[in-house]
């Protein structure tokens, strides 16, 4: 490994310059995405793979975990570049880490950031500590997607239908719509609609597209939501549980949208749903209007962003919210 051999890079645009420079001459590339992955960091590994691929390099994407790739995300692997964690190999020539906030994002696959010859994180989550030999890591990006489109521009590689589509995905995802872009995301994103993107098409199976069940399931989930006004500092905490039946029934596409429903409360400005991976064990997702959520996620083990972050807990429900509650309440 050559973790040692490169100091690591401060600005962006130096970070860029360096992983081009590593890219134009791999022969052998190895892309992942942190687990449970979503448009964000599997657009960015297959854009970049793609590209790769296309230009004769051997290339692979894969993540931890789960087993499949969420169901609305697979048409994006237009080349079949998608391998189980256990076909990654052990020694990879070069890893490039796509969207992964912390070295745990990984899943089992962080074993393999130790024994890479080379790596390079791209990545925009201001609670990234940093990690790999080459870091293009950017806070003001509004997703990982812009940093891997500006990669693209430096290496001099043609956006086609195919790497314009893994790049709206994230895009669009990752901006809520482009609420969070900045006018060089939409000019982005217009000339990712010049190279073909099919917005409707992508969007439709991501957050557009639930089984009749779902109405159900989703009515009884928002039915059990709790609002706590004192919370959060006086500014407002809400709630939801998705137990582990609906969790095992309905896919990510479904329960992922629960907390943008949860989110339009007006009465708060931060919102939580628990999701129950485990008897005793919940992935949380945070948003908030004003409330710095990723900071009180990284002070409980997780991270994100200030609007939008998560952190897996373990506990009850009550328990769980007794300490995103603790957390979310400003110190003094
Ligand atoms: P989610 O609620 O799953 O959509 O996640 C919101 C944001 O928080 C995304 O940017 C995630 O990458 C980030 N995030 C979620 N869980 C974690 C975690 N355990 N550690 C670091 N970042 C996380
Ligand atoms: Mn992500
Ligand atoms: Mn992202």
């Amino acid at each position: 490994m050559t973790a040692t051999a490169r100091p690591p890079s401060t600005d962006v645009a130096s970070a860029v310059s360096a992983a081009a420079a590593l890219l134009a001459p791999a022969r052998d590339v190895t892309l992942v995405a942190h687990v449970q992955p979503d448009a964000d960091s599997l657009g960015s590994a297959l854009a970049l793979g793609t590209v790769l691929s296309r230009r004769g390099a051997r290339v692979r994407v894969s993540f931890a975990a789960p087993a499949h790739a969420p169901e609305s995300l697979r048409p994006l692997d237009a080349l079949g570049l998608l391998v189980p964690p256990e076909a990654v190999p052990a020694e990879p020539e070069l890893l490039v880490m796509c969207d992964t906030a912390a070295p745990e994002r990984l899943g089992s696959l962080l074993d393999r950031l130790a024994a890479a010859r080379a790596s390079v994180l791209i990545d925009h989550h201001a609670s990234n500590p940093g990690f790999g030999d080459v870091r293009i890591l950017d806070p003001a990006a509004e997703a990982t997607v812009v940093l891997v489109h500006r990669l693209l521009a430096e290496m001099g590689a043609p956006i086609d239908t195919v790497v314009a589509t893994c790049l709206y995905a994230g895009l669009v995802t990752d901006t809520v719509g482009f609420r969070t872009a900045g006018p060089a995301a939409h000019r982005m994103a217009a000339d990712l609609l010049e190279a073909g993107v099919d917005v409707e098409a992508v969007l439709r199976p991501i957050n557009g597209d639930h089984p009749f069940g779902w109405l159900d399931a989703l009515a009884g989930v928002l039915h059990g939501a709790t609002l706590d006004a004192s919370a959060a500092g006086g500014r407002g905490f809400v709630s939801a549980v998705v137990p582990v039946e609906v969790m095992e029934r309905y896919r990510v596409e479904e329960v992922d949208g629960v907390v943008d429903l949860l989110r339009t409360t007006s009465e708060a400005d931060v919102a939580a749903v628990l999701k129950q991976v485990g008897p005793r064990r919940w992935s949380v997702s945070m948003r908030s209007r004003t409330v710095d959520v990723a900071a009180a996620a990284v002070g409980l083990g997780g991270g994100g962003h200030p609007r939008a972050a998560g952190v897996t807990l373990d506990g009850g429900p009550d328990e769980v919210l007794a300490r995103l509650c603790a957390a979310l309440t400003p110190a003094g």
